[in-house]
C-alpha cells in the first residue's frame, strides 16, 4: 500500500510500504477513508522539532474497520471510526476522568506502541490501530460522504481543548502546583478548537 513517510524537513514522500497486519490481539486495522495534513504536522516538516529517522506521519483519519484482534470486543468489521490523535486504553486512571492524551499506556500514530511495535502513521491506505477498543470510537451508522469532513474534524478538535483545559496530574505534580478548582479561563480564537473549548465541563475532582 501507499502511505507517507516523513524524511527530514520539507521531505515527506509517497511511499509503498507493508501492508499492515494484526501484531497483537487488542489491534484493529482500519482501512482510511480520509485523512488529514495538521499543524502539528508542520513541525517537522518545518524543521521544528527534529526528525532522527524516517517514520510515518499523519495522525487525523478515519475509515472502515476491515479486521480485529481476537480481544477487541467493542467494534466488528465494517464499522465507521474516528481515530483521535493520540491511542489510549480507556481505561487508566488518565482516562477514566477524560484525559486520553495523559493515558499511562498512550501512545502516538508514527511512534511505537508498549511493546515497541512500530505505528502506522494517518497518512496512508491503512493503519494498525492498537488498544482498538480504548482508541476508536465507532459512529452509529455509515456517514454519507458530504458529512465526512465535519466527523474527520472531531479526531482532533475534542481532545485538544479537553486536554488543555483539564490538564494532567502528572504535569501537576511536577509543577508542584494544585488545579484550582474555579477560575475562568481565556479562550483565543473561534476557530474548531476554540468553539470546541466552549463546549468542555471540566469537573475537577
Ligand atoms: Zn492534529
Ligand atoms: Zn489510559
Amino acid at each position: 500500500m501507499r502511505a507517507t513517510v516523513i524524511h527530514g524537513p520539507r521531505d515527506i514522500r509517497l511511499e509503498d510500504v507493508p501492508d499492515p497486519e494484526i501484531r497483537r490481539p487488542t489491534d484493529a486495522i482500519v482501512r482510511v477513508v480520509a485523512s488529514c495534513v495538521c499543524g502539528s504536522d508542520l513541525w517537522p516538516y518545518r524543521g521544528v522539532t527534529d526528525t532522527t529517522e524516517p517514520h510515518r506521519i499523519g495522525h487525523e483519519f478515519v475509515g472502515v474497520v476491515e479486521d480485529l484482534g481476537a480481544e477487541v470486543s467493542s467494534l466488528k468489521v465494517g464499522d465507521f471510526v474516528i481515530a483521535p490523535f493520540a491511542l489510549s486504553d480507556n481505561t487508566c486512571v488518565h482516562c477514566l476522568r477524560g484525559v486520553h492524551t495523559s493515558c499511562e499506556r498512550g501512545a502516538w500514530w508514527g511512534g511505537e506502541d508498549e511493546h515497541d511495535l512500530p505505528i502506522d502513521g494517518g497518512q496512508g491506505e491503512a493503519v494498525r490501530v492498537p488498544m482498538a477498543d480504548g482508541t476508536l470510537v465507532a459512529t452509529p451508522e455509515m456517514p454519507d460522504d458530504a458529512s465526512i469532513p465535519a466527523r474527520s474534524l472531531r479526531r482532533d478538535v475534542h481532545r485538544t481543548p479537553r486536554g488543555a483545559l483539564c490538564g494532567s496530574p502528572s504535569r501537576r505534580d511536577r509543577g508542584g502546583g494544585r488545579r484550582r478548582r474555579r477560575g475562568s479561563v481565556r479562550r483565543p480564537g473561534c476557530g474548531p478548537v476554540g468553539r470546541r473549548a466552549g463546549h468542555c465541563h471540566v469537573a475537577p475532582r
